[in-house]
């Protein structure tokens, strides 16, 4: 892949320009029928269209033509980091998403409550779903375990899922997980994968049996399965990178992890875009970086619903004046990855980026779409090149070489 990561860190300079990045969440979409118009074309988005015409646009790919990625990596190549060499894992996601405070030498996993049959075996995955509340409950009762040193916190996520997080010396990662994925079978035991691990796998199987007991005989959570151990990845601060202050305005829990884990200050901003949008505002003198992102364009997409999606385009560009009037000198708008209503699902297809600054050396399209995006100035374009672009047109870039 592409790795600016040193290059940026050589390069960066301070400045009191200003920089947003809006991430609509899985934007890229496709057409429902030959001759039909993707979700972002068929949208009235009047305020974006007049960005795109005093701005440059273009097509990014998060991976490489052709890869369809998580949002987890997919962000990542947003904020400049090869998401290849990167990589967060989903334990250390989870907890960083509720706001634990993680640790560097901290191991975490994700939990699922789940039900547990007379003869040992799975009978539910999810314990039902229980509430969040209920989730809750059941982690105040499993407080204050600590294993041959090592202290476990457990502390609830959304509906049957929570994290454990592991603290202790010599702790890694690299351990299988122990949901069978059936119902029907037994949780397996929890084994290391690799030499330095195998004491975590040690002391997670005994924290299981600890979990059982005290979940006795309660139902329909009564044991709890685990997977997607991690340790803290070894990724440099955006403001070491960057030499700039990120700030944070997202809803969904996982985009707030990705943004602490590298150093973003992160804002609760409310439910809505136009929430999102007057947090921006009230915080807009402190930082000189915001993300600002978008996620149910992607959650409409996963569903199909095509309809709704363009409706949050929309959306969006209804509070862009807001935006806009606060003068940033560069404008992103852009999506993670693409998620077309017609796939119900992430995709390979390259993503719309619009730019907009005072120095982006405008091109011709007076629309944002895809098909102005491929004829657009910034051609197609690594999405880890979108930072460096950005700080560029901020003047955050010295040259490279004499
Ligand atoms: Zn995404």
């Amino acid at each position: 892949m592409f790795d600016y990561i040193d290059l940026m860190t050589k390069l960066s300079v301070a400045n009191d320009k200003k920089i947003v990045l809006i991430v609509m969440d899985g934007l890229g979409g496709c057409e429902l029928e030959q001759g039909g118009k993707t979700e972002l074309a068929a949208a009235n988005t009047p305020n974006l269209d007049e960005l795109a015409k005093g701005g440059v646009c273009g097509l990014s790919d998060p991976i490489a033509p052709g890869f369809t990625p998580g949002s987890g990596p997919a962000h990542l190549s947003l904020f400049g980091y090869d998401p290849i060499r990167y990589e967060i894992g989903r334990g250390i996601l989870a907890a960083s998403g509720i706001g634990f405070e993680l640790e560097r030498t901290d191991v975490a996993a994700r939990g699922n409550f789940a039900t547990i049959g007379d003869g040992g075996e799975v009978t539910d995955r999810r314990a039902g779903r229980i509430s969040t509340e209920k989730n809750a409950e059941l982690c105040e009762l499993l407080g204050g375990i600590e294993i041959d040193g090592v202290k476990i916190f457990v502390k609830p996520v959304k509906d049957h899922r929570c994290v454990a997080v592991f603290r202790g010396e010599g702790l890694g990662g690299d351990v299988a997980d122990s949901d069978p994925q059936f119902v029907g079978k037994k949780p397996l035991k929890l084994a290391a994968r690799s030499a330095g691990s195998e004491k975590t796998a040690e002391i997670a199987n005994k924290f299981i049996e600890v979990v059982f007991d005290r979940l006795k005989g309660l139902q329909p959570a009564n044991g709890m399965l685990m997977r997607g151990f991690d340790g803290f990845p070894s990724i440099p601060k955006m403001a070491d990178v960057t030499k700039m202050n990120p700030g944070c305005i997202a809803v969904y829990p996982d985009y707030k992890g990705i943004a602490r884990i590298i150093g973003m200050q992160v804002y609760e901003a409310g439910e809505t875009v136009a929430d999102e949008v007057e947090c921006l505002k009230e915080n807009f003198a402190d930082h000189d970086f915001f993300y600002l992102h978008v996620k149910k364009t992607d959650s409409y997409g996963e569903d199909g619903n095509f309809d709704a999606k363009v409706h949050v385009i929309e959306e969006l560009d209804a509070a862009l004046p807001g935006i806009v009037g606060l003068k940033p000198d560069v404008i992103m708008v852009t999506g993670d990855h693409s998620t077309p209503a017609l796939l119900k699902s992430h995709s390979w297809h390259p993503v719309p980026v619009l730019l907009n600054s005072d120095v982006c050396r405008r091109d011709a399209e007076t629309r944002f779409d895809e098909l102005a995006c491929v004829s657009g100035g910034l051609g197609r374009v690594p999405s880890v090149s979108l930072m460096p672009l950005m700080m560029s047109n901020a003047a955050k870039l010295l040259k490279f070489g004499a």
